[in-house]
C-alpha cells in the first residue's frame, strides 16, 4: 500500500475514483464492476459515434455497435492518424460546442492540418482525473509549478491543472512563455528558486536540464510530474537520488484527451484512465488483440468523448498490459512502459520500431 491514499478500502487513489464510477462497494468487486461500466460505455460511445460522426456512420455500417462483451472490440476496424485528416468527419457535435481545438502539427507534410474537438463535457472529465492523479504529488496549501510550453493557453494542461487543483487549495504557477524556449534553462531555474514549488509538472528533457543546472534540486520541491516526452529510467532515478523527490512518469496523448496514464508511488505501470479511455495491446502487423503482458502497439478506445469520439486509434507506441496487482495493491492491469514507437516508412510500407522520442505525430505546441 502506498503512503498517499485517502481512499479507505481501495489501494490507491485512482482506484478509488474508478469504484466511484463504476459503484464499486470494495476492491474485489472493481475489477468486474469496472468492466461492466467499461462495456456500458463502450456500447453508448459505438452508437454515438455511428450516429453523429459521418465518419463513423460509413465506417461501422453493417458492424455491431452493441456489443454483449470487451473483447468484442478486437471485431471493429481502426482508426488512424490519417483519419484526423481531414478532422470534420470526426466531429460529433456542432463546431460552436466545441471548447478547445488542438491542431496536431506533422513535419513533412502539406494540406489541411489534422485537429482533435474537446467540449467542455470533455475537458471536465480531464479535469477530474487530472485532480485524482495528483493526489500524490500535491494537496492543501501546496505550489505546483507547471512548465509545458504553451500549456498556459486557455484550457491548455496548466490552465486545465489549474481549473482542476483550485478547489483542493493548490495554487498552479507558471512560468513566462520565453522562460520555456531552449537555451533559457538558467532562467527558468531563476524563476523556480523564486517560486519554490513543492511540485513540477515538466518534459524529461527540461528536468535533464534543471538537474545539470540545480545538482541540489530545489528546497520545498517533494514531487515531479513527468509528462509530455518519454522518460528515461535512469534521468528518473537519478532525479529521486540527488532531489529527494517523488518522481512519476506520466502517459497521455492529446488524442487521449491529454491524460491517459499514471504512475503510483509503486512504480509499477501506469493506472489507467480506464473510464474514459479503454486501451487493448495488439499485434503490429495483423491488429490481433495480445494477452496481457505481451508487447504490441497501444489501441485506444475513448469513452464518453463527445465532441470527437475516436474507437480503436492505433497509437504508434509499443507496450503491454500488465497484469494485476500493482505492487501497490490495486487489482487493474496497468500498461507497461512504452518500448518504442512504430514508424511507418511511406515508401516501403514497412514499420520498423524507433526509440520511443521518435516519430510523435505531434508538438509542445498543442498543450
Ligand atoms: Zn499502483
Amino acid at each position: 500500500m502506498n503512503a498517499c491514499l485517502p481512499s479507505g478500502a481501495f489501494a490507491c487513489a485512482l482506484d478509488a475514483w474508478l469504484a466511484g464510477q463504476c459503484a464499486a462497494r470494495s476492491a474485489q468487486e472493481l475489477p468486474y464492476c469496472l468492466e461492466a461500466a467499461q462495456l456500458a460505455a463502450l456500447s453508448s460511445t459505438l452508437r454515438y459515434a455511428s450516429a453523429h460522426s459521418a465518419l463513423y456512420s460509413r465506417r461501422l455500417h453493417g458492424y455491431d455497435v452493441c456489443p454483449t462483451s470487451l473483447e468484442a472490440i478486437s471485431t471493429l476496424p481502426f482508426t488512424t492518424a490519417d483519419d484526423l485528416h481531414p478532422w470534420e468527419g470526426l466531429l460529433c457535435t456542432p463546431l460552436d460546442a466545441v471548447e478547445r481545438m488542438v491542431t496536431l502539427h506533422t513535419s513533412g507534410t502539406t494540406g489541411s492540418p489534422k485537429r482533435l474537438a474537446f467540449t467542455q463535457r470533455d475537458l471536465e472529465r480531464t479535469l477530474a482525473f487530472f485532480a485524482v492523479g495528483m493526489t500524490c504529488l500535491t494537496g492543501p496549501g501546496r505550489t505546483l509549478a507547471v512548465l509545458l510550453p504553451g500549456s498556459a493557453r486557455p484550457n491548455g494542461v496548466a490552465d486545465l491543472l489549474q481549473q482542476a487543483l483550485a478547489p483542493s487549495d493548490v495554487t498552479v504557477s507558471y512560468p513566462s512563455p520565453e522562460l520555456l524556449t531552449p537555451g533559457s534553462e538558467d532562467l527558468l531555474a531563476i524563476w523556480l528558486r523564486k517560486t519554490a514549488p513543492h511540485a513540477l509538472v515538466a518534459m524529461p528533457t527540461q528536468l535533464a536540464h534543471l538537474r545539470d543546472i540545480m545538482p541540489q534540486g530545489l528546497p520545498n520541491l517533494t514531487g515531479i510530474l513527468s509528462s509530455a516526452e518519454w522518460l528515461d529510467t535512469s534521468l528518473a532515478t537519478d532525479l529521486r537520488t540527488r532531489w529527494h523527490c517523488e518522481v512519476l512518469n506520466h502517459y497521455g496523448l492529446t488524442e487521449t484527451g491529454y491524460g491517459c496514464a499514471v504512475e503510483c508511488p509503486a512504480h509499477d505501470g501506469f493506472h489507467l484512465r480506464a473510464l474514459d479511455v479503454y486501451v487493448e495491446i495488439v499485434d503490429v502487423a495483423h491488429g490481433h488483440p495480445l494477452p496481457l503482458g505481451e508487447p504490441g502497439e497501444v489501441v485506444v478506445t475513448t469513452l464518453h468523448r463527445e465532441a470527437m469520439p475516436l474507437l480503436r486509434y492505433r497509437t504508434g507506441d509499443m507496450a503491454s498490459l500488465l497484469p494485476g496487482p500493482c505492487a501497490c495493491g490495486s487489482p487493474l492491469p496497468r500498461l507497461g512502459s512504452i518500448l518504442g514507437r512504430l514508424v511507418r516508412d511511406g515508401a516501403t510500407g514497412e514499420t520498423r520500431l524507433a526509440h520511443p522520442t521518435k516519430g510523435r505525430e505531434r508538438s509542445c505546441a498543442s498543450l
